[in-house]
This record gives structure tokens, sequence and C-alpha cells, in this order.
């Protein structure tokens, strides 16, 4: 089985599209698995919302996600995601909203904890660090678990000593899943930060157990001309060109 793995989309069609035609050039999947923060930041939250539903993918919710339905308090966002927050709300229709309502914390497949943010705090904590990481290991079962809402690909691996450590997961490595305990992050979709504008994903073929991050160029400035002629904050547009 080949999984494809996506995390925070943030209504950037573009990116989507760019992302899910890559796959399908690289002998398509049969899953897919997606981190949360479809909505937010983006020009596009309902074409997003269509096309990951189509994908039926076991999918949990971020905090745009919950955000943009009035789930959580935009009071803690900074002024420039609680701006586009209100404007993403403004778009949903009532079914889109019933969508993200529906969508779990976090969910267990094939050996995988599935969490937006952390599993100890699957909302809000960003999983920067190694230490960061190893306070969550206790609180998953599976041997694994994948994180997005950092939007930067890492991967934390749980050693025989009980260290936690930080590795690089750049394209090119084949991540062997092996025994060892880990938390991954595929890196973010439709707003990088890594310095690296391209859209990230991963793919997990159950066969061998193997993951592979890739990036793929897609049209920033579509999305970036998107976004102005939405009205959405100048910040949010500009940090696309930078992947910050
Ligand atoms: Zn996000």
């Amino acid at each position: 089985m080949r999984c494809a793995i996506l995390a925070d989309i943030h209504a950037n069609l573009a990116a989507l599209e760019a992302v899910l035609n890559d796959i399908e050039k690289k002998g398509g999947f049969d899953e897919t698995w997606c981190l949360g923060d479809i909505v937010g930041y983006g020009p596009d939250p309902r074409p997003c919302l269509e096309m990951v539903q189509r994908l039926k993918p076991f999918c949990i919710a971020g905090n745009h996600d919950l955000a943009a339905i009035g789930r959580i308090d935009t009071a803690y966002f900074n002024p420039d995601a609680a701006i586009a927050c209100q404007w993403t709300t403004a778009q949903l229709a009532p079914a889109d909203i019933a969508y993200l309502d529906s969508l779990p914390l976090t969910l267990e497949r094939e050996g995988f904890t599935l969490v937006h943010g952390s599993p100890r705090d699957p909302v809000w904590e960003y999983v920067f660090s190694a230490s960061i990481a190893a306070g969550n290991f206790d609180v998953f079962r599976s041997q694994l678990c994948l994180v997005g809402h950092t939007h930067e690909p890492i991967v934390f691996r749980l050693e025989k000593d009980g260290e936690c450590k930080a590795a690089a997961f750049s394209p090119g490595i084949g991540l062997v899943l092996g025994h060892t305990r880990m938390m991954i992050n595929p890196g973010g979709v439709g707003q990088p930060r890594d310095g690296d504008p391209r859209a990230s994903y991963a793919i997990y073929e159950s066969e061998g157990r193997v993951m592979r991050l890739y990036r793929v160029p897609y049209d920033v400035q579509a999305t970036q001309d998107r976004m102005m002629r939405a009205g959405l904050p100048v910040r949010l547009v500009a940090r696309l060109g930078e992947g910050s």
C-alpha cells in the first residue's frame, strides 16, 4: 500500500494540485493521510476542501480548521492569521463546516498515530525540538507518529538509550521505519516554512516500510495573486515566496 501524507494544505489549491499531480507521476497512491489545517491563510478553502474530500482521506483537524468553524478562539492567533481566519469563515458553506466539524483530533492507522500538533496537545503544541518530542513519546501507543503544524519536515527518533534525537528529513532520503519509535513531520503542502517555498509532502510504502519526502514546485505567483484579490494580509502573501 502507498499512502500520500499531506499536512498544512492551508487553502493553497495550486500547491495541492501540484502535489497530487506529482504523486500520480510517481505511480499514484492507495490512501491519503491528512494531518490537518486544510484551510486558513490561503485563498481557496472551498476547492481545497472539495479536493481533499474526494480523496476520502484519513484526516484529522488542525487549529486553523477548528478556528474557521468557531470551535477555538482566534484570540490565540497572530493578527494576520486571525484576519485570514475570519475571511475563511465567511467563505465556508454549511457542508464545509459539517465536514471540518466531523474530523477527529487524533487517529491511528497502520502503526501510526496521526495528530496535527503533538500527541499530548493535538491542537496547539509545536514539535520544534527533540526536547519537546521527547515529552510526547509516552503519550501515543503506536510505534510511529505523524505530526504537522510547524510546516517544517523533520524526524525525531527515540534511541535505545531513551534519548530523543532530531534528524533532517530531506528529499532523497528513504526513511526505513524499522523498529525505532519516531515522530515524523512531512512539511507543509500549502505554506512551507523551512526556507524552501516548494510544496512538501511524503509517501509511505507499507511494503518495505519506507517513507520518502518530496518537494514540488508550484505556481506560487498564482496563489499570491488570488490572495491579493481576496484582500488577505500582505505578510501572508509574501511568506509563500520565501517559504517562511
Ligand atoms: Zn498549519
